[in-house]
């Protein structure tokens, strides 16, 4: 049974930030709404013992994410430790795709289930003034690997962004037909650079209608309030609105946990951080972190109320 927050919102995911650190550059990128710092890590020992907890408290459902998952040397053996806990069912991961080709294999095997890879243009000039990288080609690779690898979905999240790759939604659909993916389409959430986010926020109404149009069903999803539109050529488009939305509040059943370690209830907020690594390490027992773990839920606030 979920553990419920104040708001009899239940807590069944939580998402983990494995590192701050990134071989990317994206100009827009939120890092999970972490504060910026390369410091400590958990080892992988800590994270399932974290994960322990969370799985004892009704969570089954864990995401890898960062900065980049696939930074760290460790991290099939992260996903294999998370994978034989009990009562843990589903592991997914969000990855910039750039080692995918050496790794979709491994996690695969070690007990990811499916995976998210960021692709936001299939333009390599778009990509590298989006990314400040040449890795396009590598990371459409990744993509390739890891539908061969079988993990099931692969989904592409696209981040919508005025002026650069507005009009590509009809290609990406394509690209997600022809390789069996499905396509993620998300709204650009505002980071640090306020600037930047007025420049390039897109509103998705319109690309929605267009959906809408060319949907054979359209499902909502009840985390988040996302929208499902699987289109009569059969594929799978999602799309991800969380500003300013009640709904992605209301519906929001995840809890994170940062790179160093802390329970943060709300991707929007660094104020009511819970360390649960420093108990940790200094000795704290599975009760002592159970209660760490509760006392992050009870601070769940819906933020766009
Ligand atoms: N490095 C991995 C990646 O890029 O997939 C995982 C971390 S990244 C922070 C997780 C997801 O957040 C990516 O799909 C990325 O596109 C998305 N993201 C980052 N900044 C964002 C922003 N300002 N608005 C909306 N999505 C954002
Ligand atoms: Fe941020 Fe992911 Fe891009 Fe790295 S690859 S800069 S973590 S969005």
């Amino acid at each position: 049974m979920a553990l419920k927050d104040s708001f009899g919102r239940p807590v069944e995911n939580l998402r983990i930030s494995v590192t701050q650190r990134c071989n990317f550059r994206c100009f827009y990128c939120h890092r999970e709404g972490e504060d910026y710092n390369l410091g400590v890590e958990m080892l992988p020992e800590e994270i399932e013992r974290i994960v322990r907890v969370a799985a004892s408290l009704g969570i089954y459902g864990v995401k890898l994410t960062g900065g980049e998952p696939l930074m760290r040397g460790d991290i099939v053996e992260i996903v294999r430790r998370i994978s034989s806990i009990a009562g843990i069912k589903d592991i997914s991961m969000t990855t910039n795709g750039l080692y995918l080709t050496e790794y979709a294999r491994q996690l695969r095997e070690a007990g990811l289930k499916r995976v998210n890879v960021s692709l936001d243009t299939l333009s390599p000039e778009k990509f590298r003034f989006i990314t400040g990288t040449n890795f396009h080609r590598d990371v459409i690779n990744g993509i390739i690997e890891a539908v061969r690898a079988g993990l099931n979905p692969v989904k592409v999240n696209m981040v919508l962004l005025k002026g650069i790759n507005e009009d590509e939604v009809d290609s990406m659909i394509g690209f997600a037909e022809d390789n069996g993916l499905v396509l993620q389409i998300i709204e650009l959430e505002s980071s640090y650079e306020d600037d930047l986010y007025i420049q390039h926020h897109a509103n998705l109404e319109e690309i929605e209608k267009k959906l809408e149009g060319r949907a054979a069903q359209v499902i909502v999803r009840r985390m988040q309030h996302r929208k499902r539109y699987i289109l009569r050529s059969g594929v799978e488009v999602e799309v991800v609105k969380p500003m300013h939305n009640n709904e992605f509040c209301l519906h929001c059943n995840r809890i994170r946990l940062t790179s160093d370690g802390k329970l943060k209830p709300c991707l929007f907020r660094n104020d009511n951080l819970v360390d649960i690594l420093r108990p940790l390490r200094e000795g704290a027992d599975e009760k002592q972190l159970r209660e760490l773990f509760i006392k992050a839920v009870e601070m769940r606030r819906p933020f766009f109320l």
